[in-house]
């Protein structure tokens, strides 16, 4: 089969490669989209160690069963499917409690590590374990199939966020999870929704996806616009998709007391924490990873239009261009958001 392999560090080459052989309990899966995710970018040059060469990057995918192991019993050859990036035992402590994407042996599809090599999805085939699998409904096409990963970290960090009917809802950063978050706050019962960004193309998106105020923090003081906006008092909630010092230390000031921040930003390992203030405000700062059993649920919005992924598609090409869009990616050409590769 032809693949995406990463053979070095920033070298990506067609190569050709056997077609994985499957386990009892899994799929093989012919891909038909898969999108081309920031940590594949971030890790293509080496700079996170999750990306270790040789490997086949790619865990945003989706595809038609091709064949399936002696055990599978949900899915036969033909379905339409999508699938989870993460591979979870089932077995340990946090799978037995549900939190799957907790799970102590959790893998990632196309990642490899010291601890695991996975192939992903940047190939013909990819095989995958039957329990991440959800078969797909005629009407989400596979490129869109390809985004509800990305719709799966933002809906999940609405359902852990304490949401009243009618909440003021900050998201910092509206990048592709911010659009998303966007979108599910708005579903989510969402009042007043501020989204804020310092790129103003970013914005405008955020307004036609649901935004109902966009606030620059290059020119705006964030907090006190938002104190302005809600009686004096702050947001009830902010969603931090940064994951870097002034966007976290910006949805901080911007929430009221008693007020809740989901993190799910995390490029920078280390961020200030304004101590005092998140004590004597007893605001509630929580992590958000990944998703946890949110799949059905995303389908089905993707599936009734209530969260649309087709304006945050920049590209969709054939798999023998990936080289050169990860090098335009790598190299940060602007207003570039998903690109979706179709092997
Ligand atoms: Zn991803
Ligand atoms: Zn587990």
């Amino acid at each position: 089969m032809k693949a995406l392999l990463m053979r070095k560090y920033k070298e990506l080459e067609l190569a050709d490669l056997p077609v994985p052989s499957i386990g009892p309990a899994e799929l093989l899966v012919r891909v038909r989209a898969c999108g081309i995710c920031g940590s594949d970018v971030h890790g293509f040059d080496g700079s996170t160690g999750r990306r270790q060469p040789p490997i086949i990057m790619g865990h945003e995918a989706a595809g038609v069963v091709e064949e399936v192991g002696r055990e599978v019993a949900e899915f036969k050859p033909g379905d339409r499917v999508t699938f989870d990036s993460t591979v979870y035992c089932g077995n340990c402590y946090f799978c037995r409690r549900g939190d799957i994407n907790l799970c102590d042996r959790r893998q990632v599809l196309g990642v490899s590590c010291n601890e695991f090599r996975r192939h992903g999805a940047f190939a013909e085939y990819v095989a995958v374990p039957e329990r991440i699998c959800a078969k797909l409904p005629d009407e989400v096409p596979f490129e869109h199939a390809a985004m509800i990963e990305a719709v799966s970290i933002a809906v999940h960090a609405v359902n852990i966020t304490p949401i009243p009917l009618a909440a003021s809802a900050v998201v910092v950063g509206s990048g592709m999870i911010g659009l998303l978050a966007v979108q599910a706050l708005r579903l989510a019962g969402c009042g007043k929704l501020i989204a804020v960004d310092i790129d103003e193309a970013k914005l405008e998106m955020a307004g036609r996806l649901g935004a109902d105020v966009r606030l620059n923090a290059r020119n705006t003081d964030v907090p006190a616009a938002v104190r302005e906006l809600t009686g004096g008092r702050g947001a009830d909630v902010a969603l931090e998709v940064v994951g870097a010092n002034e966007p976290v230390q910006t949805a901080i000031a911007s929430v009221r007391k008693g007020g809740v921040v989901t993190l799910v930003g995390n490029l920078s390992p280390k961020v200030d924490l304004p101590l005092q203030t998140v004590v004597t405000r007893q605001i509630r700062l929580q992590g958000s990873c990944a998703s946890s059993g949110e799949y059905p649920a995303c389908i089905e919005l993707l599936a009734k239009g209530a969260i649309q992924v087709q304006p945050l598609i920049s590209a969709v090409a054939p798999l023998a261009e990936g080289p050169s869009w990860f090098d335009r990616l790598y190299n940060r050409e602007p207003n570039l958001m998903k690109v979706i590769l179709q092997p």
